[in-house]
């Protein structure tokens, strides 16, 4: 028999948590299923940092007020406890296999604005995903861990999630499982969007990692057995900590081959020469264009699952709060007899801050390193040409547009001294699937 809920959500990620977190404080009854046994133990690579502190990202400005210790958004109104580690992040460094150093936010002028020159800051998944889990029991959420939802069914007022041997039923249900989301795949939701590629991951957290600056996150590329390779260096909220990351989004990058090459070969290779891995994790992630109508049938979508890519951990949570909020105007709605507008109200909202807002092409092309220049010598001449500073981001959206602008400035040079790699770099201009082609024959979405 069903247990009976007002709304399940279905998983316990930063969009899960928030959604859950909403409609449990304004009294609805909710179910939040997570299929990890532990829901304070992450087991997905994820950098840990917030960004986009420093301009609106999705219609807010989030921050850390480290006096209470609270993660507020302050547009939307809300706030939870985060009492654990963090750092403070003024920007970004990209280097080129040759070591040439591209300056996204310059240190001293962001550390002179104090709080208010960082970019974000860094934290501790697992102590927040611990603060979170406390404050959804404190306004009596029912949290299944171990549940691993592989069945939804809906009917006219209702909808059931199964499994595990479990089956849980109820007015609404708010899908929170992540890029690769079940949930969509079953209600036919990823059905129109388009498929870019996979991307995938390996990540460490690292002891011993001495970077040339502190609090800014790092990003290397180069080329390994003639792939692209990037490795993404984050500072841990834990100080003698760092979050490695290895991406690509071509399957035949061998990822263990591209660590030892940025930890043992590369340029970079001393910053890593008393460092050790202290724990493992990966990703592997559909790219699709976004869904469009989060909504189908009493389940709402949330968080990375109705994303390109991804909505980064504070749009998850934003998504996830504004989609508890959502269900329980629809559910008070419904029982006072007044229109049911709750849901209309986050779907606009995610159209106009998101689907209609942002350049979703524009940002899955951030991964196509070595699929425009394919050798490194072509990538050393382009982003050695780059010297400005260029203005201090950590923005899913913004950052791209930024460093595009510093490359539009460098374009004349490049056309006067380079055409053949000019003509290389107006295939950016394609559509992003023509650019993954080759790649998206060899992937295929994770279900
Ligand atoms: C390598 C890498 C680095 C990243 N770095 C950053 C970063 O520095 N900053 C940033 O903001 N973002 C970063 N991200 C993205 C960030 O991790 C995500 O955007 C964020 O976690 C999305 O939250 P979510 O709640 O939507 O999904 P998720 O965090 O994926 O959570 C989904 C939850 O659902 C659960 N679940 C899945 N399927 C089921 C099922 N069938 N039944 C029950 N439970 C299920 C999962 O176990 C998981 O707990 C990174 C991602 C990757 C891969």
């Amino acid at each position: 028999m069903a247990k009976r809920y007002d709304v399940i959500v279905v998983g316990a990620g930063p969009a899960g948590f928030l959604a859950a977190k909403a409609a449990g404080e304004n009294g609805l009854k909710v179910a939040l299923l997570e299929k990890n046994p532990d829901p304070t133990r992450h087991t997905r690579a994820c950098g840990e940092t917030l960004g986009s502190m420093n301009e609106y990202y999705m219609g807010n400005i989030t921050g850390y007020n480290s006096r209470d210790k609270r993660l507020f958004f302050s547009s939307d109104g809300f706030s939870f406890k985060y009492n654990g580690p963090y750092q403070n992040l003024y920007g970004v460094r990209m280097y080129t296999p040759n070591g040439h150093k591209i300056v996204i936010g310059d240190l001293e002028e962001q550390k002179k604005k104090g709080d208010y020159g960082k970019v974000g800051i860094s934290f501790d998944k697992d102590i927040m995903f611990q603060c979170l889990l406390e404050e959804v029991k404190a306004c009596s959420v029912d949290v299944f861990p171990g549940i691993n939802v592989q069945k939804v069914t809906t009917t006219a007022n209702s909808v059931t999630a199964e499994g595990s041997g479990q089956s849980f039923e109820g007015s609404y249900l708010i899908a929170a499982d992540g890029v690769n989301s079940r949930v969509a795949q079953m209600m036919g939701m990823n059905e129109g969007r388009t498929y870019y590629c996979n991307l995938y991951a390996l990540s460490y957290y690292m002891s011993g990692v001495e970077l040339p600056e502190p609090n800014v996150i790092v990003r290397v590329v180069g080329f390994v057995k003639e792939r692209g390779a990037e490795i993404f260096i984050m500072p841990h909220a834990t100080e003698e900590i760092h979050n490695v990351s290895l991406l690509s989004a071509d399957p035949r990058a061998d990822l263990e081959a591209t660590c030892d090459y940025f930890m043992n070969k590369a340029f970079c290779a001393p910053w890593f020469k008393n460092a050790k891995k202290l724990r493992s994790f990966s990703a592997n992630e559909n790219c699709y264009s976004p869904i469009i109508d989060p909504y189908k049938d009493r389940v709402l979508v949330a968080g990375d699952v109705g994303s390109t890519q991804e909505l980064e951990n504070q749009g998850a949570m934003l998504s996830g709060w504004k989609a508890g909020q959502a269900i329980s105007t629809a559910i008070q709605e419904e029982n006072l007899g007044l229109e049911v507008t709750g849901i209309s109200q986050y779907t606009n909202w995610w159209k106009e801050t998101y689907i209609n807002y942002y350049d979703h092409e524009g940002y899955i092309k951030a991964f196509t390193h070595g699929l425009i220049l394919t050798v490194e010598e072509e990538v050393n001449y382009v982003y050695g040409l780059v010297k400005e500073t260029v203005p201090a981001a950590w923005h899913p959206y913004t950052l791209g547009v930024h460093i595009r602008q510093a490359m539009a400035k460098v374009m004349p040079i490049i056309q006067e001294e380079r055409p053949d790699i000019l003509q290389k770099l107006q295939r950016r201009s394609l559509p992003a699937t023509e650019i993954y082609a080759e790649v998206a024959k060899l992937s295929k979405p994770v279900s």
